[in-house]
C-alpha cells in the first residue's frame, strides 16, 4: 500500500482524497503514521503563512490603487470595498495560524520573499496606470482564489474543518472581486481612452 506521505510529494491532491473518503487514516487524531499527519499540518500551516503574505501584498496593492482612481467612482467603490475585505481576511488567516498553533513568527520572511515575487506588478507610473492596475488586480484575484481552492482541500484533508470554513468564505470573496473586476475592466478601458484619447498610442503600446 501506498504511503500517504509519498503521495503528497509526488501525485497530488486527488489520490489523497480518495484515500481519506475510502476510510484510510490520514489526518484523523488517532489514526495513521504521525510523521505523514503532521507533515500534512505543516504543509497547511505553510500554504496559510503564504496565504497571509498574499494578503498584506494585496492590501497594498489595493491600498494604492485606492488613491489613483477617483477617476473611476465604480472601481474606486470596488477596490475600496475590497480593501476592508482584505485587511479582514489577514485577520482571519492570523486566527487560523493562532488557532492551529504554529508562530508568526516566519510570515514577515515568507512576505519579503513574495513582495519580491510581486515586485512590479502594481507599481507602474505609465499614464495608464489605472488600466494596467485593474488587469493586474484581476489577475491577483485569481491568483488568490487558486491559493485558497489549494487551502481547502489541504484543511479538509488535515481534518481542520475551521480553516477550511474560513477559506472557504474568503475564496467567495475573491471570486466576488474578480466578477465585479471582470465586468469593469472594459469600462475603465473606455473611460480612460475617453479622458486621454491624445496618448492612445502610448495606452497601446
Ligand atoms: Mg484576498
Ligand atoms: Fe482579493
Amino acid at each position: 500500500m501506498r504511503r500517504a506521505g509519498e503521495q503528497v510529494a509526488g501525485v497530488g491532491w486527488q489520490p489523497l482524497r480518495i484515500e481519506r473518503l475510502s476510510g484510510a487514516r490520514v489526518g484523523t487524531p488517532n489514526g495513521g503514521p504521525e510523521v505523514e499527519t503532521s507533515r500534512i499540518d505543516e504543509e497547511l500551516n505553510q500554504w496559510l503563512r503564504t496565504a497571509h503574505a498574499m494578503e498584506e501584498q494585496a492590501e497594498k496593492m489595493l491600498e494604492a490603487q485606492s488613491s489613483r482612481i477617483e477617476n473611476y467612482p465604480e472601481l474606486a467603490a470596488g477596490v475600496n470595498r475590497h480593501l476592508a475585505e482584505t485587511r479582514r481576511q489577514k485577520e482571519r488567516l492570523e486566527q487560523c495560524l493562532d488557532r492551529r498553533g504554529t508562530s508568526a513568527s516566519s510570515i514577515k520572511d515568507v512576505a519579503a520573499k513574495f513582495t519580491a515575487v510581486m515586485q512590479g506588478v502594481g507599481g507602474s507610473m505609465a499614464s495608464d496606470e489605472v488600466v494596467k492596475g485593474a488587469m493586474a488586480s484581476y489577475t491577483f484575484e485569481h491568483f488568490e482564489i487558486s491559493a485558497y481552492r489549494t487551502l481547502i482541500a489541504a484543511a479538509e484533508l488535515a481534518g481542520d474543518g475551521e480553516t477550511a470554513r474560513v477559506c472557504t468564505e474568503i475564496c467567495r470573496e475573491e471570486e466576488a472581486m474578480a466578477n465585479q473586476l471582470a465586468g469593469l475592466l472594459p469600462q475603465v478601458a473606455t473611460t480612460y481612452l475617453q479622458r486621454s484619447a491624445r496618448e492612445m498610442e502610448e495606452a497601446k503600446r
